[in-house]
């Protein structure tokens, strides 16, 4: 197992390092440690000044090929760059669905003219993009969707109508990666198409749904007579399923690499705060905190044996990789539940009405979220179960 990085990729390391502490400055500074989970309403705009300076020094993008605009890092460099960007306490990314997600995707299946027209402004981080699959009767039976795609020959346009749902980021976003059913007699993951939406057009609306957290980061999004052009389906019209899987890979391997480096953050802050008001002398809370602190450890090695490992041809990560969207993700829930506990009767009680939480607070709140999102633990065992241990697939409605 790889414990250790190259001489080359220590060089990487600092040169990170350097590049973040010269330019988290000035206006920048006040965004350092924000806009993570429970604060993605935070300085939007600042961050997305923020993402266009990343941009300026090449560092939005830094897995995607050189051939695309990317840097080309290694696995190793993308781990070495998301924990120097969390280090320095880096905001959260405003422009994370576009790099993570919509782009490999573009790179792997669009076509040239696709790649020309949607890479740039995700490079640039001028274009932001959100995530069009959930609806109210297809979540994680996501082959269920409903939105239905036509063909206007006259207009040479795709018409879309229906609803998406939980639709993070719509609010901001530029454009919207959206699956449709092409062919309106099919069913399951056949005859669905995979679309690229501008979202500022007269037939989509976005309406935020409020969270626990009192803050809206996702929507509901519908789509009365949306068009797209003809050409920004990617894919064949009835292989978007294809398209939205190889998208989905990403979204639970190296997409997700950034944000668990924050939790060493997160858990600072709940060290310091036991340290403070004496919850650190509670041996209970003693213990979880050891815990958090030997799993974030766990993690970590994880990683790193996935990456000693053969990472896959088009970037994702293997086997050993399922288990790491159920391992943080439940981390990452006992870790806000551990937040909430060391802050006491403190952390029951509101600064101001309404919704004035802490950051802790926050934590705690929208963490339950994280069991949910990019599938959920109970599907996350079926993939492990199925897919990592080929034991027989659960049985599936016909
Ligand atoms: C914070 C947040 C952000 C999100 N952002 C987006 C976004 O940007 N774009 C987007 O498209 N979607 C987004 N989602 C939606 C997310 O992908 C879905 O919530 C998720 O896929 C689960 O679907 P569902 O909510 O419909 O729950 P359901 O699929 O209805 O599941 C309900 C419960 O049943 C369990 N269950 C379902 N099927 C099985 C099974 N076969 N075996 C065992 N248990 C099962 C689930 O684990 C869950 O506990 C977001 C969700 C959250 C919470």
């Amino acid at each position: 197992m790889k414990l250790s990085f190259s001489v080359e990729d220590e060089r990487f390391r600092r040169e990170v390092a350097d590049w973040l502490d010269t330019n988290l400055s000035g206006e920048f500074a006040q965004l350092k440690f924000r806009g993570g989970p429970g604060d993605e309403h935070s300085f939007p705009a600042e961050r997305l000044r923020w993402e266009q300076r990343l941009a300026e020094g090449g560092w939005t993008c830094v897995g995607w090929p050189a051939a695309h605009g990317g840097r080309g890092c290694s696995i190793e460099q993308q781990v070495i760059f998301f924990e120097e960007y969390a280090r320095a306490g880096a905001p959260g990314r405003v422009g994370h669905i576009g790099e993570g997600l919509a782009g490999p995707t573009i790179i792997a299946f669009g076509t040239p003219e696709q790649q020309a027209r949607y890479l740039p402004g995700i490079l640039a981080g001028t274009e932001l993009w959100c995530q069009g699959y959930s609806e109210p009767g297809a979540g994680s039976d996501l082959a269920n969707v409903k939105t239905k795609a036509r063909f206007d020959s006259e207009r040479n346009q795709w018409v879309i109508n229906g609803q998406k749902v939980w639709t993070s980021l719509a609010h901001e976003s530029d454009y919207c990666f959206v699956i449709a059913r092409t062919d309106p007699e099919s069913v399951g993951h056949k005859g669905l198409g995979f679309f690229l939406m501008k979202m500022e057009q007269p037939g989509i609306e976005v309406r935020p749904i409020q969270q626990i957290t009192g803050t809206s980061e996702f929507n509901e999004v519908f789509f009365d007579d949306a068009v797209c052009d003809a050409g920004d389906i990617v894919g064949a019209p009835g292989d978007g399923w294809k398209v939205a899987m190889g998208l989905l890979g990403f979204e639970r391997g190296v997409s997700t690499l950034g944000q668990q480096m924050q939790f060493q953050n997160e858990l600072d802050e709940v060290i310091r705060t036991a340290k403070a008001n004496g919850k650190d002398r509670e041996p209970m809370i003693r213990q979880r905190i050891a815990q958090a602190h030997a799993e974030l450890k766990i993690m970590r090695y994880n990683s790193l044996r996935v990456l000693s490992g053969q990472s896959g041809s088009d970037g994702s990560l293997q086997r050993e990789g399922l288990i790491y969207k159920l391992f943080w993700a439940t981390w990452h829930r006992s870790l806000g539940e551990l937040a909430i506990d060391v802050c006491g009767q403190q952390g029951q009680l509101l600064a101001a009405a309404p919704y004035e939480l802490t950051r802790l607070q926050a934590l705690f709140l929208y963490v339950r979220s994280d069991t949910i999102y990019g599938g959920s633990n109970q599907i996350q065992r079926n993939i492990i179960a199925e897919r990592g241990l080929e034991m027989p697939r659960e049985p599936r409605p016909s």
